[in-house]
């Protein structure tokens, strides 16, 4: 469909109803899982019952229409089922006819009871096979309505709408039970939103189902997870908010957004056949989660600027680009966008700390033996040799001695037990003699000898590990000795890789003008080397359009995109120009060889590394640039290459002007070998390599002997 000419502000409210089916109402503190109302522009308020809910919505619908405004309201269950469902039904493929079919069978009371599962039960027994709804509590006996999904079969609807194909994760109308089932939403909703339309008769429009266009009130089917990143972000920001609430104000906030801008329309008009809207119904946003994003973005106070617009820029005039001038800028202009979660320490290798960890319990937690031997209070002793009576049984570890050692007296101690009362000091084993009675050394001791003090390893409190510290195996050692068992971690960075280039193929067989897609599978890699979650975003050859609707849909589900090719400023680098056109573009000449020019972008938010296509200066720029870049948004801070210097096994004279990188190795005797060629075609030299050479941007003649440094691929964080 076309969108008509509309005018650009299309609606003076818009209201995001968040629903749920609970069948009590839900608690008096404003809670998450319930019914939560946001209006644009004007917070959100809560429900505990969905009949409080629709006298909430009847009194924003009569200001409306006493104001004579428009008003959008979205809600977040399904408008419409599979094909088929409502003309089995009413007789006629309309989700309309079946709004008021179910409106005029469903039951719902002022404190939640309702009858959705014996409905559905009364459905499914209308059809051949079971199904097709299904989940209920164990204990309801409804025979025609399945406890779980797998024990259906034969009966005539398909599990999904058309629009579920655009948004795979929401989940299916069919499934009324346990979490995140939208499914009894639906069956509770359609019938309140379908008598709040009977009660104000020619004032309100349901959306995608009837002339719209100027009816005060639209009613419109949303999906708050849309903006997932979005609410999971503003999440970290402010932890104690109610997701739900969040959600709403979101989503309220950026249609809200899209409207003033003269750009809800797109939405408003979907790419479907009529008759599957009219039937199915659509999700208002779907397919454009970009702009939703965007939006979202740009309106909520709650989200800080993940980053600038312009956190790429450059001074104007700038030729040339020191590496070190270009590793400043980004470092400037960019911050941590990963959200963050509480997991299992268990689950915590590779994980990036989002707080500093405190130890709960210090380590050792008691003092205690750090040898086998004999233990005393060191007051009862001095010089020259002590004669000390034993007292009856031993301290171990983990059987520690039940009672206290008389003054003068030793008791047998074992490495790892904890020092009973009267004895501070421990005489090891193989500098003493006994008979069994009496235990002799030569004095003195020093007072505490061959004892752990508490907390001497780490003080209870103390912080055991900052934030932004990756863990790894010795971590969580330690973090387990002192008591932690939760920790709160950053979410993995989600990298997509977008290779591009109209001769690029992904696999054979290949033409003689085509070549294999060598970056992506190196680059995604890279990708799980440094610990980032890295998304395949395939291949797509130099066309405007596709390449737009990539990175749109790259938007959607990344925290960052890397780009192969297309990057320089050519007649062929479509990548560039479109980045130029309707992102936002810092084209780069770095002075660095291998590197020709990065293009650094921002595409609704999202930060694209568009590196050069060529394969070694893919790599050395994804190793210098968008390394310790993603290590900085994903929380763990900026980095820099560990190396140290070798001496040459080669001879170099290099000009004045630029950083080069050579693809090095040590050889035998730990000189530093480069590659015989420097082409930077040369992708077999990236694998003969162990490391870079990284040479100064000033001049240097370098004669085999000379130090020079190497930077081995382990020092950036790849693995051997
Ligand atoms: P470009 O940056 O698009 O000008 O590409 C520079 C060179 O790298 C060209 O020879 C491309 O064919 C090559 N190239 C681009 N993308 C890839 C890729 N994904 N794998 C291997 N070579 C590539
Ligand atoms: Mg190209």
């Amino acid at each position: 469909m076309e969108p008509p000419r509309l005018p650009p502000m299309m609606f003076d409210r818009i209201a995001i109803l968040d629903w749920s089916a609970a069948s009590t109402p839900t608690p008096a503190r404003p809670s998450p899982d319930a019914i939560w109302i946001g209006v644009a522009g004007a917070g959100e308020s809560y429900h505990r019952t969905r009949a409080q809910a629709m006298a909430r919505l009847g009194e924003l619908v009569e200001q409306t229409l006493a104001r004579n405004e428009r008003l959008l309201i979205g809600a977040d269950f399904p408008f419409g089922y599979p094909a088929g469902l409502a003309a089995a039904l009413t007789g006629q493929p309309l989700a309309l006819a079946l709004w008021d079919w179910l409106a005029d069978r469903a039951e719902d009371a002022p404190d939640n009871r309702n009858n959705r599962f014996a409905l559905a039960n009364d459905i499914n027994a209308r059809f051949a096979g079971t199904g097709p709804f299904w989940g209920r509590p164990a204990t309801l006996q409804l025979p025609d309505l399945p406890q779980k999904g797998r024990d259906r079969h034969g009966h005539p609807f398909p599990e999904r709408r058309a629009v579920e194909v655009l948004v795979p994760t929401a989940q299916p109308c069919w499934k009324l039970f346990t979490t995140g089932s939208v499914g009894s939403q639906a069956l509770l909703g359609i019938p309140a939103l379908a008598r709040l339309r009977r009660a104000f008769p020619g004032q309100i429009a349901v959306w995608p189902f009837e002339p719209w266009e100027s009816a005060p009130i639209v009613l419109a089917e949303v999906y708050p997870s849309l903006l997932a990143p979005q609410v999971r972000h503003a999440m970290t920001v402010d932890p104690a908010a109610i997701k739900d609430a969040v959600q709403v104000r979101l989503l309220a906030n950026a249609l809200a957004l899209l409207d003033r801008e003269a750009a809800l329309a797109p939405l408003l008009f979907p790419d479907a056949p009529p008759d599957v809207l009219a039937e199915q119904g659509w999700i208002l946003g779907a397919g454009h989660e970009a702009a939703l994003r965007r939006a979202a973005l740009a309106t909520s106070p709650l989200i800080p600027p993940r980053l600038r617009n312009d956190c790429f820029a450059m001074p104007q005039g700038v030729d040339w680009v020191p590496v070190d001038t270009a590793l400043a800028r980004l470092r400037d202009g960019l911050s941590v966008v990963a959200s963050t979660e509480n997991l299992p320490l268990a689950q915590g290798q590779g994980r990036v700390l989002a707080a500093d960890v405190s130890a709960l319990r210090a380590n050792p937690p008691s003092p205690n033996a750090a040898v086998d031997g004999y233990g005393f209070a060191h007051a009862a002793t001095g010089m020259g040799v002590q004669r000390l009576p034993l007292a009856t049984g031993r301290a171990a570890a983990g059987v520690p001695f039940d009672g206290s050692v008389p003054h003068g007296s030793a008791l047998r101690i074992l490495t790892g037990a904890i020092l009973p009362p009267g004895v501070d000091t421990v005489v090891l084993e193989e500098d003493t003699a006994t008979d069994g009675h009496t235990v002799a050394f030569d004095g003195p001791l020093r007072a505490h000898a061959n004892t752990r003090r508490a907390g001497e390893d780490v003080a209870m409190g103390a912080t055991a590990l900052p934030r932004g510290h990756r863990l790894r195996a010795p971590d969580l050692a330690l973090l387990t000795a002192v008591g932690v068992t939760d920790v709160l971690a950053y979410r993995p960075l989600r990298v997509g890789v977008l290779s591009t280039g109209d001769e690029i193929v992904p696999a054979p067989p290949a033409l003689p003008h085509q070549i294999f897609d060598a970056n992506r599978p190196m680059l995604l890699a890279m990708l799980r080397d440094w610990g980032h979650q890295p998304i395949d975003l395939g291949h797509v050859g130099d066309d405007r359009r596709r390449l737009a609707a990539r990175l749109d849909r790259a938007a959607a589900r990344c925290d960052a995109v890397m780009t192969s090719g297309g990057a320089s400023a050519g007649d062929e680098d479509h990548l560039a120009r479109l980045l130029a056109d309707r992102g936002v573009l810092s084209s780069w000449r770095i002075a660095m060889k291998p590197g020709r020019p990065l293009a650094l972008a921002m595409w609704y938010g999202v930060p694209v590394f568009g590196l050069p296509g060529n394969p070694v200066a893919a790599f050395v720029c994804a190793l210098i640039f968008a390394r310790p870049a993603l290590s900085l948004m994903a929380g763990a801070g900026w980095c820099v290459p560990q190396g140290f210097t070798v001496p040459a096994a080669f001879a170099k004279s290099k000009k004045a002007g630029r950083r080069e990188y050579l693809r090095a190795r040590l050889d035998d005797h730990g000189h530093a070998q480069v590659y015989a060629s420097e082409g930077s075609g040369r992708i077999s030299g990236l694998a003969w390599a162990t490391g870079l050479v990284e040479l100064p941007d000033a001049a240097i003649e370098v004669a085999a002997g000379d130090p020079v440094q190497f930077l081995p691929y382990a020092g950036f964080g790849l693995s051997g």
